[in-house]
């Protein structure tokens, strides 16, 4: 096994026992993220929906099938990149509720140890909440479809698919803001 792989390995092994907020008690399944940790590519979501807490899996519900679609927009293989997001445990309840700023806060140190192992040179952000973790100060409004450059990294900020699935207008942007991504990674 690779050295990262296996540290990132280890690290997921760690997160799903994790207890640092009260989300522990009512998940079925704690969501690392999967994907490649020799990425160039990492994106980053909302927190794990009902299918996610089901199967242990990032993006494997509607929304998750809508991703699938986008990311063939912009040519990336779900494989060779990594998926995850700034919480690990199904938000409830209810079911499916907005992440709290503390839960974040919990949460957030496992996300940044995997970008710190993975280190990828691009981050794709998917809606509100992934774009202030890392842009508080600033409002996604100005910044979708556009690139951000910080620390050596590059960032790409786009709505999170399941306001796509919800809004054709949104959805059209989604489609669009993939298929810039193509042009601009390749
Ligand atoms: S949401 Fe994050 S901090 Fe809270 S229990 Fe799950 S893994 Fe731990």
């Amino acid at each position: 096994m690779k050295t990262k792989e296996k540290e990132l390995t280890q690290l997921n092994e760690k997160i799903k026992k994790c207890k640092k907020c009260e989300l522990w008690k009512m998940r079925n399944n704690v969501v690392p993220g999967e994907g490649s940790s020799n990425t160039k590519v990492m994106i980053i979501g909302q927190a794990p929906g009902v299918q996610e807490d089901k199967t242990g899996r990032p993006f494997v519900g509607p929304a998750g099938k809508f991703l699938n679609y986008l990311l063939e927009l912009a040519g990336l293989n779900r494989k060779e990149i990594f998926i995850t997001s700034p919480l690990k445990c199904l938000p409830q309840p209810p079911v499916n509720r907005k992440p709290k700023k503390n839960e974040i806060e919990a949460c957030l140190p496992w996300l940044k140890k995997q970008i710190e192992i993975i280190n990828p040179e691009i981050l794709i952000l998917l809606g509100e909440v992934a774009f202030s973790v890392f842009f508080p100060d600033k409002k996604l409004k100005d910044f979708r479809g556009k690139w951000i450059e910080e620390k050596n990294r590059k960032f790409f900020v786009t709505y999170h698919p399941a306001a796509g699935i919800r809004f054709p207008k949104i959805k059209k942007i989604l489609e669009e803001d993939f298929k810039k991504l193509k042009t601009l990674i390749f």
